[in-house]
């Protein structure tokens, strides 16, 4: 809506990848999930931000069934 808000989502991003490493305090991921359940651009942000996240961590050797099925 306003400035303010719009200055928040700066400040918002700059504070993301703390965010999904949870390296942000408490209070902090409150204001954060806030601040994404107000703001659109931010949600959509963050969504994309976890799903890159996530296929990162899917580098697991447990998720290589493919190899399994294939000594199988
Ligand atoms: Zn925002």
């Amino acid at each position: 809506m306003g400035e303010a808000a719009r200055s928040r989502c700066s400040e918002v991003r700059k504070q993301l990848p703390d965010y999904l490493n949870g390296a942000v305090d408490l209070e902090t991921a409150q204001l954060l999930r806030w601040h994404f359940s107000r703001c659109k651009n931010c949600r959509l942000i963050v969504r994309s931000a976890i799903n890159t996240f996530r296929e990162h961590f899917r580098e697991k050797p447990a998720g290589n069934s493919a190899a399994k099925a294939h000594a199988a």
